[in-house]
This record gives C-alpha cells, sequence and structure tokens, in this order.
C-alpha cells in the first residue's frame, strides 16, 4: 500500500526526474500544488504543454522559437552584419538580459565533449558554417563558455571557417575560466562583449 495517494506519489516522482530536484524537494513542491488554488496549479501544468507543443528551433539560428524564426531573427532593428555564436538559448538569454547586443545569434545546442560522447556532428555547426559562407557578416564572436569545452569548440569552428575573410573575436576574459555565461552577472557580460578580442 502506497503511503499517499497513487496521484500524489505520482507527481512526486515526476518532480524528482527534475534536475536538481531531490525527493524531499519533489515533495514539498507537490504538498504546495495540492495548497494552492486549482487554477494557479494548473497554469503550470499549461505552460509545460504550451512549451512542449508550441516551442521548436529557430530554422536560422537554432533559438527557441514559436515559428519558423525566431523573435531575434524576425526583428528588423537587429544588425545582421554581427552573428555570436553560443552554447544554449539560455546564453543567448543571458546575453540578451545584459541588453548590449544587438546583432545576430547562432546556436550550438551543446559543446564539443569528446568524454560524454559528442561530436561537432551533433551540434549545428554545420549549419553555422553554411550561414556564414552564404551571408555576408562583417564579424563572428565566439560566445563558448570559457571552459575547456567551450573553448575547444570555439577552436574547432575558427579551424572550419579558416580561409573565409570574415573576422572572428571572443568575448574578453571578464567571465572567470570555468564559470557558465548563464550564471555571469549583466556588467560582466557586458564588459565581455565590449572588450572582445580578437580569435
Ligand atoms: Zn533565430
Amino acid at each position: 500500500m502506497p503511503l499517499v495517494s497513487e496521484s500524489v506519489g505520482r507527481l512526486i516522482d515526476e518532480l524528482a526526474k527534475l534536475p536538481g530536484i531531490g525527493r524531499k524537494s519533489a515533495e514539498r513542491l507537490t504538498y504546495h500544488l495540492l495548497r494552492v488554488k486549482k487554477n494557479e496549479a494548473l497554469a503550470l501544468a499549461d505552460a509545460i504543454r504550451d512549451v512542449k507543443e508550441n516551442v521548436r528551433y529557430c530554422q536560422t539560428c537554432y533559438n527557441l522559437a514559436e515559428a519558423d524564426e525566431c523573435v531575434i531573427c524576425s526583428d528588423p532593428k537587429r544588425d545582421r552584419s554581427l552573428l555570436c555564436v553560443v552554447e544554449q538559448p539560455r546564453d543567448l538569454m543571458a546575453l540578451e538580459q545584459a541588453g548590449v547586443y544587438r546583432g545576430l545569434y547562432h546556436v550550438l545546442l551543446g559543446r564539443i565533449a569528446p568524454l560524454e560522447g559528442i561530436g561537432p556532428d551533433q551540434l549545428t555547426i554545420g549549419p553555422l558554417v553554411e550561414r556564414i559562407r552564404n551571408g555576408h557578416f562583417s564579424e563572428i564572436i565566439m560566445g563558448t563558455n570559457p571552459t575547456l569545452e567551450g573553448d575547444g569548440t570555439a577552436l574547432y569552428i575558427a579551424n572550419q571557417l579558416a580561409g573565409l575573410p570574415t573576422p572572428i573575436t571572443r568575448l574578453a576574459r571578464g567571465i572567470t575560466t570555468g564559470s557558465v555565461l548563464e550564471f555571469a552577472n549583466k556588467e560582466i557580460l557586458s564588459d565581455a562583449l565590449v572588450g572582445r578580442q580578437k580569435f
């Protein structure tokens, strides 16, 4: 006999699968959801359903989008001569929140991580090289994380682009090595962008 109702047990199990949420937190969240008003709890369920049913990758930059193109690619006010390469949509979000970059992005959807079996073919490097080859960019900014794998990924991409005339820069090392873009604060990200250096 389960100690709690089957439905409650199921919600605890599902929440406990989320990253960073242990069994205890899952139980706490479940009892919280049982306490709040029905519409409040269902708003969470609806938000999860909407994300899974409506969100896809932008066909140009692989950012999250609700149409063929994301809000950035379809914004006529963006500077189409600048392209910043980031690992994940959440890195893009961090740079956007810093509010100093007005160019376009390319999201790799990961980084090369040989130990985890992630090679260049599993990322969006092919489409990126195509995009740069066929585009009219005046600068490519490497915004991968300043980690061993992020640096390795940037180097791999730079090698793929060797021979193309477009200059490649990288974010300045204001971000402590090993820290991750999404956790850097606004000032650090602004400095990193303004002080970007030749790759
Ligand atoms: Zn896009």
